[in-house]
């Protein structure tokens, strides 16, 4: 995969595909991660004379304009995180963007309005998505990805504009590659996986293939229950995919067989509603009462988890252990964050929202060898998916 350093973009327009899809509440940034994972290679462009065009999505607008998805606010953000003026273009590929495109000066940059607001972008209609494409594509000479998060889809501005204009990977995938190699080629064990968040279905894929390559499976999270239901416990009013215990049951099975260790928790944090100042205990995890929720691991599995990791010598953690962003549920997320840090081992964190709680939870990321951008597309990797947008850099 060709990266920025064997491009000479001196003078010329680079079109730069980045992830700057952040949480916002009201209007405001809540957690501007990604925007600062992102200008490393913004900056670099700039410093060698490019004129950077940076084109990113924001939420679901789902082919319309819809102001609540402005990229307004991450221009304005941008901005202050470089130090300089970013112009911002009022629409994707029309008279704005072509504009701001025109007028910049050597290390300039630009921010289009969000690509999603084009039906083209994620079309799955080839030409409609190629029309889309050849648009973008016309308003730059270069095309750099770097939006890891998005790799995963067969979008035009990720899959079709690298296809059309001499490409490179940005430092964020060059660097995102690297690390998923390590977790997937020549891995140094025990490989260890702390597996969370809200939805098993979403974890499937990649409790299905890491079945084959780690030794031990760590489960916590909404999608836990799935598990001890699959097991023949109580779990009350907590999350639960019905639809899904067979399957849960068969890797449960599979793992006995293949000697990995799934790890359960022993014990659950159950509330009497999905609320920080909800009544809640800790009870055993085959025993949540029937009128209750389990809305994080037990300070005994928080212990029993870190135990799990701390002769790791590879971790790769994904979703929270619970509602980290309720005080009350955020101590096993916070136990998992510590073991990580703890093992010593080589660390990574995949998913927006468990980066996001490392943050909040107030962790120093440098703590962790790598804290991903992209949960989706990480997981995708192992899964050992073909990605898309990494197919279309290394063409
Ligand atoms: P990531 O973005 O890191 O991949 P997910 O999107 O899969 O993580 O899941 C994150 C969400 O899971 C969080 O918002 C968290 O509140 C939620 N979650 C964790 N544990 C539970 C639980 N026990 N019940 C309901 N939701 C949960
Ligand atoms: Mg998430």
């Amino acid at each position: 995969m060709r990266t920025i350093d064997d491009l000479d973009v001196a003078g010329r327009r680079v079109l730069v595909r980045a992830d700057l899809n952040v949480p916002l509440k009201d209007g405001a940034i809540t957690d501007d991660g990604r925007i600062r994972a992102s200008l490393p290679t913004i900056e670099a462009l700039r410093a060698r004379g490019a004129k950077v065009i940076v084109c990113a999505h924001l939420g679901r607008p789902k082919g319309e304009v819809k102001p609540e998805f402005s990229l307004a606010p991450v221009a304005a953000r941008l901005g202050e995180l470089l130090g300089a003026d970013v112009a911002f273009a009022s629409d994707v590929v029309g008279d704005s963007a072509r504009a701001a495109a025109e007028n910049l000066a050597d290390g300039g940059v630009a921010l289009l309005e969000n690509l999603r607001f084009e039906p083209g972008e994620t079309s799955k209609d080839d030409a409609e998505r190629g029309a889309f494409a050849d648009r973008l594509a016309a308003l730059a000479e270069i095309y750099v990805g770097d939006g890891f998060g998005a790799v995963h889809r067969r979008h035009a501005s990720v899959y079709d504009v690298p296809r059309r204009l001499p490409h490179a990977a940005g430092g964020l995938i060059a660097a995102e590659v690297e690390v998923l190699r390590k977790l997937t080629e020549d891995v140094a064990r025990p490989y260890a996986v702390a597996l969370g968040g809200s939805k098993v279905s979403d974890k499937l894929g990649v409790i299905d293939n890491l079945l084959g390559k780690a030794d031990r499976i760590l489960i916590g999270g909404g999608m836990v229950f799935t598990f001890l239901k699959a097991q023949g416990h109580e779990v009350g009013k907590s999350l639960l995919e019905e639809d899904q215990l067979d399957t849960v049951r068969a890797y449960l099975r599979r793992a006995e067989e293949a000697g990995v260790e799934f790890v359960l928790p022993v014990d659950i944090v159950a509330a009497t509603a999905f609320a920080a100042d909800a009544d809640h205990a800790v009870v055993a995890a085959d025993a949540i009462p029937a009128d209750r929720l389990g809305l994080d691991i037990g300070p005994e599995s928080g212990k029993l988890f870190a135990a799990r990791l701390a002769d790791a010598r590879t971790v790769f953690w994904n979703g929270p252990m619970g509602v980290f962003e309720m005080e009350p549920y955020s101590h096993g997320t916070r136990a998992v964050a510590q073991g990580l840090i703890d093992s010593g081992a080589f660390t990574v964190v995949g998913g927006g929202d468990s980066a996001a709680a490392v943050r909040q939870l107030g962790f120093d990321e440098a703590a962790f060898s790598h804290i991903s951008t992209g949960g989706g597309a990480s997981l995708e990797y192992l899964e050992g998916k073909t990605l898309p947008g990494l197919q279309a850099l290394e063409d």
